[in-house]
């Protein structure tokens, strides 16, 4: 199962993504509100953090996690801040019941990822692309418009055939119809390079 502990949030935070199961994992910390209190509405324990990036609206709650649960994270690069362990690309992760690919999606930030799991018929994507056609800003530091358009290539070869029927965003509604949605995502962002 799969919640959304920032719904509802009206601070600034990207989505948090409760994924409970074998292994109960909160994809991205958020930021500036209770996480810790929102996970404990459905779960008594985590046993990880996984981050798709380390902007601060993904990160700041991590310290509140780890006092309150005694939890470790996980990320693409162990030297940045609030990630202990690595995820490599190409690595499988277990979130709840099923294993998810990790790619190294770079572009938004360096140290992107997003997780896609056939078995699941889900992804995240973190900030790499949003519902409605929109996708990851490049403005900000380490940011790169033309990484970003190969990112999104690689998302999009990579739901080829693999049934993932939703991909949960680091902001903004879940992207229903992910082929349909990252091809938009794709030319909006080849248009705006
Ligand atoms: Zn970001």
């Amino acid at each position: 199962m799969i919640t959304n502990c920032s719904a509802g949030v009206s601070a600034f935070t990207c989505n948090a993504y409760l994924v409970t199961g074998e292994r109960t994992v909160l994809v991205d910390a958020g930021a500036n509100y209770d996480v810790v209190s929102a996970v404990r509405e459905h779960v008594a324990d985590l046993d990880a953090v996984v981050l798709t990036h380390t902007h601060p609206d993904h990160v700041e709650n991590v310290p509140a996690l780890r006092e309150a649960f005694g939890v470790e994270t996980w990320g693409f690069d162990p030297e940045r801040e609030h990630v202990d362990h690595a995820i490599a690309d190409g690595a499988s992760v277990t979130l709840g019941d099923h294993a998810y690919d990790a790619l190294h999606t770079p572009g938004h930030k360096d140290d992107h990822l997003v997780f896609l799991s056939r078995a699941a018929g889900v992804g995240f994507v973190g900030d790499l692309v949003f519902a409605g056609g929109s996708f990851g800003r490049t403005d900000l530091e380490e940011g790169d418009a033309g990484a970003l358009v190969e990112s999104i290539e690689r998302l999009d070869a990579a739901l080829d055939g693999a049934g993932i029927g939703t991909l949960h965003a680091g902001h903004g509604p879940e992207i229903d119809d992910p082929r349909d949605g990252v091809a938009a995502s794709l030319r909006a962002a080849r248009f705006a390079r």
